[in-house]
C-alpha cells in the first residue's frame, strides 16, 4: 500500500499533476512531493471496459494543501485526477492509493 504523492514547487508550493517541466505559477523547476491521498469526487463516469464490465471513473479535487495563493489564479483549488472509484459517488470523500500502477479511490467511511 502506498500513498499518492504529487510535485509541489519548491518555490511557490502550488501542487501539479500531471508533473509539469515547470511550476505554472513561478516558472520555477525545483520539485518537493506532497501527500495527495485525500480529495473529494467531482464527477463520475461509468466507461465500457475491455471485457463489456463498466469501469468507474472518478475525477477527483486533492485536497492538497494549497493556503498562500488561494486569493489568485486557480482560487486556491487543489489539483485535479482521474481515478477507479469502485463505489464512489459525486461529493464522496475518497482515499487514493497508486496500487500496481493505477490510480485507485476508496470512499471515506464516516463513522457517526
Ligand atoms: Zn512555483
Amino acid at each position: 500500500m502506498s500513498g499518492f504523492r504529487v510535485p509541489a514547487c519548491a518555490i511557490c508550493g502550488r501542487p501539479t499533476w500531471p508533473p509539469q517541466l515547470a511550476c505554472a505559477r513561478c516558472g520555477a523547476a525545483e520539485w518537493t512531493e506532497v501527500d495527495a491521498s485525500a480529495g473529494t469526487v467531482v464527477e463520475i463516469t461509468d466507461a465500457p471496459g475491455a471485457d463489456g464490465t463498466p469501469i468507474r471513473l472518478g475525477t477527483i479535487e486533492l485536497a492538497v494543501p494549497y493556503p498562500a495563493y488561494a486569493d489568485i489564479g486557480d482560487g486556491g483549488r487543489g489539483p485535479f485526477v482521474v481515478a477507479r472509484c469502485e463505489g464512489c459517488a459525486v461529493e464522496d470523500e475518497v482515499r487514493l492509493e497508486l496500487l500496481e500502477g493505477v490510480l485507485r479511490a476508496r470512499p471515506v467511511i464516516v463513522s457517526k
